[in-house]
């Protein structure tokens, strides 16, 4: 079982800008984050989102974002992996007991 992740944007299919324009164009050109009050941004679109990350290119996986939501939703996804980058390298190294005072 390959690890899937970084490489992702590498194997986007030949036909993604039209797929991209068709998505933009369905979601009618506005941003479709959802809110947890229920309100949707609904700002202008240009960037097309895969709502599960994965190589899942068909249109109900896919959905218009605007630039800021997009970045946002981007961020937390790598976010996660960096937290637990940080968690690993940032443990502290143990003292050996013949250096404590
Ligand atoms: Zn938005």
């Amino acid at each position: 079982m390959a690890w899937e992740g970084s490489t992702r944007r590498a194997r986007l299919p030949k036909d993604w800008p039209r797929t991209r324009r068709r998505i933009l164009r369905r979601d009618g050109y506005e941003c479709q984050t959802r809110f947890s009050d229920g309100r949707l941004c609904g700002l202008p679109a240009n960037q097309v989102d895969h709502i599960e990350p994965g190589n899942d290119h068909r249109d109900a996986n896919l959905q218009a974002l605007c630039t800021w939501c997009h970045t946002h939703k981007s961020s937390s996804e790598g976010g996660t992996a960096a937290a637990h980058t940080r968690v690993r390298t940032h443990k502290p190294a143990p003292i050996h007991p013949a250096l404590e005072d």
